[in-house]
């Protein structure tokens, strides 16, 4: 009968460190700087801890796309992009927000985050 109960124990205690190792990968702190680019080349390069808020235009080939910086978190307000994928996103966290029919792309620089990992 210990045994079971150092085993009940056991498991538990590595399925909470389990969601706690969870919890720590998805919440790890990003970097605040944020690239846009668009075909490539970047539009810009934004440091969410420090920007106010605000709406970013960003034109391609008569298209328009509206990026919103709001309590330091950024995401695609509007795109008249047919699929409307990158709105779909939301906020801006571990996946880029990416709008392929405009090439648009909003993603964390890993530039910072490789500094402190070195
Ligand atoms: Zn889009």
């Amino acid at each position: 009968m210990k045994n079971t109960k150092l085993w009940i124990t056991a498991v538990v205690v590595i399925f909470i460190a389990a969601v706690v190792w969870c919890i720590i990968i998805l919440t790890k702190p990003q970097g605040n700087i944020v690239t846009v680019t668009q075909d490539g080349k970047t539009l810009y390069t934004l440091d969410l801890s420090k920007e106010k808020d605000r709406r970013i235009k960003v034109e391609y080939d008569g298209r328009e796309n509206v990026i919103e910086i709001k309590d330091g978190r950024i995401r695609m307000l509007e795109a008249n992009c047919p699929d409307h994928t990158c709105i779909n996103t939301g906020w801006l966290e571990n996946v880029p927000i990416v709008c392929l029919p405009n090439k648009l792309a909003i993603e964390f620089s890993d530039k910072e985050t490789d500094a402190i990992a070195r």
